[in-house]
C-alpha cells in the first residue's frame, strides 16, 4: 500500500518546485501575509516554508497528512465554487510519502506551538509542545529519498532552484499584498518582496528595471464569457534573452498551451527577431467553467469556451501592442 501511495505521490509532486507551490498555496489559504522560504540543494535536500497564517489546531495535527483530509471542503457541491487553492487534501499526504516532513505550528488561541513529524501519511510519535510564533513552518527533507528513479532524474540542484525561483517570483507578483522571501540556506536572499507591495513593484524587484519600465497594463472584461483579465505585458521594443509567461487562472499558477501559443503568435508578429516578451496575466473565470482537476499536478487547466476566451485575450494583447506603437 505504501508503494502505491508513493507512486501516486511521485505523480503529484514531480520536482521540489511542485511541492513548494502546494505549500505556498496552503500558506495563502491560511491568510498568511508573510512567507519565508529556505532551500538547500535546490529543495532536494531541504525545503522550508514559514508563514504567519492561522496555524493548524493541535487536534488536527494527527490527520493533516492523511489523504483527502482537507479543512477546505465540506460538501461535494463546494467543488463548484472553490474559493481556496486547496480542496483535495492531497498535498501534505503526498509529500509525507516521499520525504521527511515536519510541521511546527501555532494557532492564535494556543499557548504554545507544536512540532510534529510525519511518515507515509502518519504522525511519527506525538506532537511535541515547543516555543514558536503564530503560523506554520513546514520542513521537507530528503525529497524523493525513497523514489530512486525520480531522484536520479533530478540531478541538478541549480536547475531545481531555477524552477523554485520561477514559482516564488510568480506568486510574489500575483500576491503583492503578501511579503515573500526566498533564500538558500545560510546565504543571501534571492527574492524579497515587502508586505503590501504592488504588482509593478514586485515585477521590478524580480525581473528588473528594464522590464518594469516597459510594462503595458492589460484590462479586459467580458460579461458573456464571464471573464475578467488583468495584467502587465512588455512592449515590443523590450528585448531579453528569455521570455516569461506568468499565467494565473483563478489565482492558481497554471500552464495553458492554447493561451501560450496564441500569445507567442502575437509577439512573433511584432517583436524583433530574438526578442522575448514578459507577460503576466491574471484571468478570472467563473469557477463553474474551470476544471482544475484535470491533471494531478493541477498545472494544466481546462475550461469551457476555451477558444473564445483565448481569442479575446489574444485580441486584447494585440490591440494594446498596436495602439502603443502607432
Ligand atoms: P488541501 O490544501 O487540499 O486542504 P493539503 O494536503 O494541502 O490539502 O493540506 C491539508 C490541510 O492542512 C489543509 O486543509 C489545512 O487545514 C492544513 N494546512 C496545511 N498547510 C497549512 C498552513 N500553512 N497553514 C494552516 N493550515 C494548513
Ligand atoms: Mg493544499
Amino acid at each position: 500500500e505504501d508503494v502505491v501511495n508513493r507512486i501516486a505521490a511521485g505523480e503529484i509532486v514531480q520536482r521540489p518546485a511542485n511541492a513548494l507551490k502546494e505549500l505556498m498555496e496552503n500558506s495563502l489559504d491560511a491568510k498568511a501575509t508573510n512567507i519565508v522560504i529556505t532551500v538547500k540543494a535546490g529543495g532536494l535536500k531541504y525545503l522550508q516554508i514559514q508563514d504567519n497564517g492561522t496555524g493548524i489546531r493541535f487536534e488536527d495535527l494527527n490527520i493533516v497528512c492523511e489523504r483527502f483530509t482537507t479543512s477546505k471542503l465540506r460538501e461535494y457541491d463546494d467543488l463548484q465554487v472553490i474559493g481556496t487553492y486547496g480542496f483535495r487534501g492531497e498535498a501534505l499526504a503526498s509529500i509525507s510519502h516521499i520525504a521527511h516532513l515536519t510541521i511546527l505550528t501555532k494557532t492564535d488561541g494556543s499557548k504554545c506551538a507544536y512540532k510534529a513529524s510525519y511518515e507515509n501519511g502518519k504522525l511519527k510519535g506525538l506532537p511535541k509542545p515547543c516555543a514558536g510564533n503564530n503560523g506554520t513552518q513546514i520542513t521537507v527533507e530528503d525529497l524523493f529519498y525513497n523514489v530512486v528513479a525520480r531522484k536520479r532524474a533530478l540531478r541538478s540542484p541549480n536547475e531545481e532552484y531555477t524552477h523554485i525561483m520561477e514559482v516564488v517570483g510568480g506568486y510574489a507578483i500575483h500576491n503583492s499584498h503578501v511579503g515573500f522571501t526566498l533564500k538558500k540556506f545560510g546565504e543571501n536572499t534571492d527574492i524579497k518582496t515587502p508586505i503590501n507591495s504592488t504588482t509593478v513593484e514586485n515585477i521590478r524587484v524580480i525581473h528588473g528595471n528594464s522590464i518594469a519600465r516597459e510594462l503595458l497594463e492589460i484590462e479586459l472584461k467580458d460579461e458573456t464569457l464571464k471573464m475578467s483579465v488583468h495584467g502587465f505585458i512588455t512592449n515590443v521594443n523590450y528585448s531579453n534573452r528569455k521570455g516569461t509567461l506568468l499565467l494565473f487562472i483563478n489565482h492558481r499558477l497554471v500552464d495553458c498551451v492554447s493561451i501560450r501559443k496564441a500569445l507567442d503568435a502575437v509577439y512573433a508578429t511584432y517583436l524583433p527577431k530574438n526578442a522575448h516578451s514578459f507577460v503576466y496575466l491574471s484571468i478570472e473565470l467563473d469557477p463553474r467553467n474551470v476544471d482544475v482537476n484535470v491533471h494531478p499536478t493541477k498545472h494544466e487547466v481546462q475550461f469551457l469556451y476555451e477558444e473564445q476566451v483565448v481569442e479575446r485575450i489574444k485580441c486584447c494583447v494585440e490591440s494594446k501592442l498596436i495602439s502603443c506603437n502607432s
